[in-house]
């Protein structure tokens, strides 16, 4: 089968696109025939090495295709399942093998490409909003980087849940998105203060919570766009990881929460991943919860997938089609 494979961590170039064996399913374990991998910005950690794996890896932790063969002692799936599934490596092929906990049944009226870009973004902005800081009316959440994969359904969920959104984009077209999925208010945070926007727009109050996945160029101001005792929700490092911190800050700013939560602790048992992706794909299919694909590529062209990534060329989903 085909893969995309990294055997030294490095740039984009380092995704080489080559010829493997088929894997055969193990005790608890389903292959799967691939249709869509999503792209997700862990997949540039773990290229750059930020995350470390163990080389040579077949790269990729989220896919949804048709399962076609099961290891023993499988009951949760069979062959020919329409599956989805996140948090799992090696979807960069045309085959995975995945443990069977993780597969999630894909809904009549949901397609292959939707459940693939609706499984590891989908779930994240559904623990954030509805577990990590579960959030209520009457509550203001910032969320950064609204445009992103992410940042587009937590605006979403944020706003089923009755709360009030203020985004923050770097761009005019990014900024016309996130106000179409239903964001409050969006500050260009490249152009314009965002501390002192949020502050404005909160009459000098701050926010309940701020989602932030930029990280490094973010986070200092972030905590300071927080109510007294607000929660500071690190969830990425897209601008980079943040350095380490004194805790005596979250005292002298207002008795703040941080947490740096990850997807995996949220979807730890197969109860919680079939809850959350139930959530999601019921979302998708109510026409709540709209999935934007913002573009595909072909499997082999993966690393021009994280050169736009990266660049913060996309806005939404980009998928790799094997
Ligand atoms: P996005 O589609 O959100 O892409 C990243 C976005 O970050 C860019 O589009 C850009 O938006 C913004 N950004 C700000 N500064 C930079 C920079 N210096 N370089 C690149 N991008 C920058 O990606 P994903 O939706 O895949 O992931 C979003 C974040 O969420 C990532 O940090 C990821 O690690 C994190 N994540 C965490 C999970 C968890 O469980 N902890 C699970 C899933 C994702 P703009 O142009 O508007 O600034």
């Amino acid at each position: 089968m085909k893969a995309i494979r990294v055997h030294t961590i490095g740039g984009p170039e380092v995704l080489i696109y080559e010829e493997i064996a088929k894997p055969e399913p193990g005790n608890g374990e389903a292959r799967v025939k691939i249709e869509a991998s999503g792209v997700n910005y862990i997949d540039t950690y773990q290229r750059t090495g930020l995350y470390k794996v163990p080389l040579p890896f077949i790269l990729g932790q989220e896919a949804a295709g048709v399962v076609d063969a099961v290891g023993a002692g499988v009951t949760e799936v069979k062959p020919g399942d329409r599956v989805a599934y996140a948090s799992a490596l090696g979807a960069y092929a045309e085959y995975a093998i995945v443990p069977a906990w993780r597969l999630v049944p894909v809904p009549e009226g949901v397609d292959a490409r939707q459940a693939a870009a609706a499984m590891l973004q989908g779930m994240t902005a559904h623990y954030l909003a509805c577990d990590t800081f579960p959030l209520k009316p009457g509550d203001t959440a910032l969320v950064h980087a609204a445009a992103g994969g992410v940042g587009l359904l937590l605006v979403q969920i944020a706003k089923m849940r009755g709360a009030r959104v203020i985004g923050t984009v770097s761009t005019e077209e990014k900024a016309a998105l996130a106000r179409q999925v239903g964001a409050d208010d969006v500050i260009l945070y490249t152009e314009t203060d965002f501390e002192a926007a949020v502050k404005q727009l909160t009459d000098g109050k701050g926010v309940d919570v701020v989602y932030d996945s930029v990280g490094k160029t973010t986070f200092d101001q972030s905590l300071n766009c927080l109510r007294r005792r607000g929660y500071m929700v690190l969830f990425g490092a897209s601008s980079g990881p943040v350095p380490p911190l004194d805790p005596q800050v979250l005292n002298a700013k207002g008795s703040l929460f941080l947490t740096r939560p990850l997807l995996a602790h949220y979807t730890a048992d197969r109860a919680e991943v079939l809850a959350r992706a139930h959530d999601v794909f019921e979302w998708v299919r109510a026409g709540k919860l709209h999935i934007r694909i913002d573009r595909t590529f072909p499997l082999a062209q993966a690393a021009d997938a994280h050169r736009a990534l990266q660049s913060r060329a996309t806005k939404g989903k980009i998928l790799l089609l094997p």
